[in-house]
């Protein structure tokens, strides 16, 4: 147990230099990059808050890529791993970070407050998100040196805390681009069409399973070109952008989940 602390500490005090992407950033919303030793025959497992982490194989290492929720609490969590070698306790210091607020003024009362006769739907669309951010497929190992769905300027980062007509409500949990009615989205990097749905807030929205409970998700699309079930490649234009849902103008919303946690998308991005 104390060796394995201190391999922890060590390795925690040293951010993974030759790992590319996602960038490790141990924050509400970030990702922690934790190498786990040699990569032997069997792959060990990774959970962090009972959720199954990501662990892939990079340059003759397991690495766990633990999604760390905007809602973490600053302090030392404990991630769990689970192998050939029996079951080991790491300690996950999750540093605070501080994100900007932004103040908005909707004048549309629909899209502040949704009426009564929606809240069964709104809630059960909640649930369906949840469950797509859980989903935790084995059949392809996730690359996660992602490129930026759309072409277009990133106009409201992650995790801003916005405050509606004067309300709190839920920090920005995606990225969004600036792009017109009718913009090719591109698949990031490969995966399959996990879901195709159309939902209230989000409008006209697409699933990208990339594997080990790497997903992405896009909303207000304008179209869906692909089906539930299919694959893409890197690149592969699988819809358009639009101003589906409950949005004031066109743009792309982009959410990356990983372990169960929407996490900063710009971590999967090449650094600008
Ligand atoms: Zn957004």
């Amino acid at each position: 147990m104390t060796h394995w602390l201190f391999t922890a500490l060590l390795l925690l005090a040293t951010p993974a230099a030759s790992w590319a992407m996602p960038r490790h950033s141990p924050v509400p919303g970030g990702v922690a990059v934790v190498e786990l030793g040699t990569a032997g025959d069997a792959r060990p497992e990774a959970s962090f808050n009972d959720l199954p982490q990501p662990v892939i194989r990079h340059r003759g290492k397991w690495v766990a890529l633990v999604g760390l929720p905007l809602d973490a609490s600053a302090e030392t969590h404990t991630l769990r791993i689970s192998s050939a070698a029996g079951e080991r306790s790491l300690p996950l210091t999750v540093r605070d970070k501080h994100y900007p607020t932004q103040n908005l003024r909707i004048t549309d009362d629909r899209m502040v407050t949704p009426p009564p006769e929606l809240e069964a739907r709104i809630a059960a669309e909640q649930q369906r998100i949840s469950e797509w951010k859980r989903h935790y497929s084995t059949g392809r190992e996730p690359d996660t040196r992602f490129d930026l769905p759309a072409a277009g300027r990133r106009s409201a980062r992650f995790g801003v805390k916005r405050v509606l007509n004067g309300e709190p409500r839920s920090p920005h949990g995606g990225l969004d681009v600036a792009v017109g009615v009718g913009a090719p989205l591109r698949a990031p990097a490969a995966g399959t069409v996990l879901a195709v749905a159309d939902l209230y807030f989000a409008g006209k929205t697409v699933v990208i399973d990339h594997g080990r409970g790497v997903l992405t998700l896009y909303a207000h699309l304008s179209r869906a070109d692909v089906a539930e079930g299919q694959s893409l490649a890197r690149g592969e234009v699988f819809g358009a952008s639009g101003v589906s849902g409950r949005i004031t103008g066109p743009h792309l919303h982009w959410v990356v989940m990983l372990g169960g946690a929407s996490v900063d998308p710009e971590l999967f991005l090449p650094a600008r």
